[in-house]
C-alpha cells in the first residue's frame, strides 16, 4: 500500500485538485514546477541554511523524564515549540517563500484564523522584503489582536473577510478571489496538508523534516531509530504529517493522531472530523469532511483555534480509511489538563493544540518499556488567557 500521492495527485480516493476554471492555471504552474524546484540543490541549500540560522533547526528531541515515569513509558518530546515564532508553520512558510522566489512572484497572500499561519508567513515576508496580504476573519481580528500586531509591525497588510461567519472559511474564500484576479505575480501561501493539489504533498514534504531529524535523533539517544508509538495533533494536519513522514512504511511503528472534540464528540460543539465526517470535497480536495447530508459544512468547535477546522488533509484521511494511523480524540477539558500537566511535570507550557496530544497518553496502555514520540507542535504563550480563564490563576 502507498501512502504517498500518486501521479494524478490522489491518496488512495482523496485529494485531487476541485477548484473553480479560473484557478487552473495558477494551479498547475505549481503542480508542473514544486518538484523541480524542490530538489533542485540550490534551493535545498538555502532551505536548509535557513532552517538551522533562522529557524533553528534542528529542534531538540527532548526525553521527558518525569512525564516517561508518570506513564510509564520512554518519553520524547520533538520540540517545535522552540522554532522561531514559536511553532512548526515557520518550516512550511519558509520553503514556499524561496518557491515563490523561484516561480517568480512579487506578493504572497496567506489565509490565518488564529493568526499562527498569518505570523509565519508575514516573517518569511519581511525576511524576503516581499509584499504580503494575509486575509483574517473580522471575527478573528477582534479575538486574536497581538497577532494582528505582529502581523503589522512585519509590514503585511491584514484584510478583514466580512462575510459569512466572518472567520477562517470567509478569509480563505477571500484569499482565493484574490489569486484567481492576480494570477500571474501572486503565490498564495496555503498553512497545513489541504487544498487542491499539489498543496497537500509540497507542504508535506517541508514539514517532513520534523520526522527526518527524530529518526536520527531517536537513534543517537536509544540506539534504535524507530519508537514504538509516534503521536501528534490534527487540525488540517500539517504537523502530524511531517512527524508521520519518515516512519509511514515502517508498520511496526504505530501512529497516532489526536483530533479536537471539543465539548465531545456527540455535543455539537467538536472538530472531531475523522469521527463526525463523511467524504466530501473541502477547500479544492477529497477528503473527509463535517457536513450535513446535503453538504453543508457544519461549523466546528474547538478551544483551540488550530485545530477548529471541519476537515483533514487528504493524506489523513487516507490514513485513517487503510487503518495505517489511528484518529482519535480529546475534549478542550482533557486538553488544558494535559498541557497543566506538562508544564508542572517538565516545565514547559505546550500550545493548547499541543495538548491535545499529550492529553491521549492518560487513555494509552503501556507495558512498561515502550518508546513513544510526541510532537510538540507549539508553544503556549498566545494560550495564556486561555489557560488563565480555566484555571482560575
Ligand atoms: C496551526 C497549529 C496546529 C494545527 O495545524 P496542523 O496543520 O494540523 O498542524 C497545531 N499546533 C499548533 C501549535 C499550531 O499553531
Amino acid at each position: 500500500m502507498s501512502y504517498h500521492v500518486n501521479e494524478r495527485g490522489y491518496f488512495g480516493t482523496f485529494g485531487g485538485a476541485y477548484i473553480p476554471e479560473m484557478l487552473y492555471p495558477n494551479v498547475e504552474e505549481l503542480r508542473e514546477k514544486y518538484l523541480v524546484i524542490m530538489s533542485d540543490p540550490k534551493f535545498q541549500e538555502e532551505y536548509q541554511q535557513l532552517l538551522r540560522d533562522y529557524v533553528g533547526r534542528p529542534s531538540p528531541l527532548y526525553f521527558a523524564g518525569r512525564l516517561s515515569k508518570k506513564y510509564g513509558a520512554n518519553i520524547f518530546l520533538k520540540r517545535e515549540d522552540l522554532n522561531h515564532t514559536g511553532a512548526h508553520k515557520i518550516n512550511n512558510t519558509v520553503g514556499q517563500i524561496l518557491l515563490a522566489e523561484r516561480l517568480g512572484k512579487k506578493r504572497i497572500i496567506a489565509e490565518t484564523g488564529a493568526g499562527q499561519h498569518g505570523v509565519a508567513t508575514a516573517t518569511v515576508c519581511a525576511l524576503k522584503g516581499i509584499e504580503c496580504v494575509v486575509y483574517m476573519g473580522a471575527v478573528d481580528i477582534e479575538r486574536q489582536a497581538p497577532n494582528v500586531a505582529r502581523m503589522k509591525m512585519m509590514g503585511a497588510t491584514v484584510i478583514p473577510a466580512t462575510s459569512g461567519s466572518q472567520t477562517l472559511k470567509d478569509a480563505t474564500n477571500e484569499a482565493l478571489r484574490d489569486w484567481i484576479n492576480n494570477p500571474v505575480d501572486t503565490h498564495y501561501i496555503i498553512g497545513s496538508v489541504v487544498g487542491p493539489h499539489p498543496y497537500p504533498d509540497m507542504v508535506a514534504r517541508f514539514q517532513a523534516i520534523i520526522s527526518e531529524e527524530t529518526k536520527w535523533q531517536l537513534k543517537e539517544k536509544t540506539g534504535k531509530e524507530n519508537p514504538d508509538y509516534v503521536m501528534a495533533c490534527v487540525g488540517g494536519g500539517s504537523n502530524a504529517i511531517g512527524m508521520f513522514y519518515h516512519f509511514l512504511n515502517d508498520e511496526d511503528v504505530k501512529l497516532i493522531a489526536v483530533e479536537a472534540a471539543g465539548k465531545g464528540v456527540d455535543s455539537g460543539e467538536s472538530a472531531a472530523t475523522t469521527y463526525l465526517g463523511t467524504e466530501g470535497v473541502l477547500h479544492g480536495s477529497r477528503s473527509i469532511v463535517m457536513q450535513t447530508p446535503d453538504g453543508q459544512v457544519i461549523e466546528p468547535y474547538s478551544i483551540s483555534a488550530g485545530l477548529d477546522y471541519p476537515g483533514i488533509g487528504p493524506q489523513h484521511a487516507h490514513l485513517h480509511t487503510s487503518k495505517r494511523a489511528l484518529y482519535v480524540s480529546v475534549t478542550d477539558d482533557e486538553a488544558l489538563n494535559a498541557g497543566l500537566e506538562l508544564t508542572r511535570l517538565e516545565g514547559i507550557i505546550p500550545a493548547i493544540e499541543s495538548a491535545h496530544a499529550f492529553a491521549y497518553l492518560d487513555k494509552m496502555k503501556f507495558k512498561g518499556d515502550e518508546t513513544v514520540v510526541v510532537c510538540l507542535s507549539g508553544r503556549g504563550d498566545k494560550d495564556l488567557a486561555n489557560y488563565m480563564n480555566y484555571f482560575g490563576f
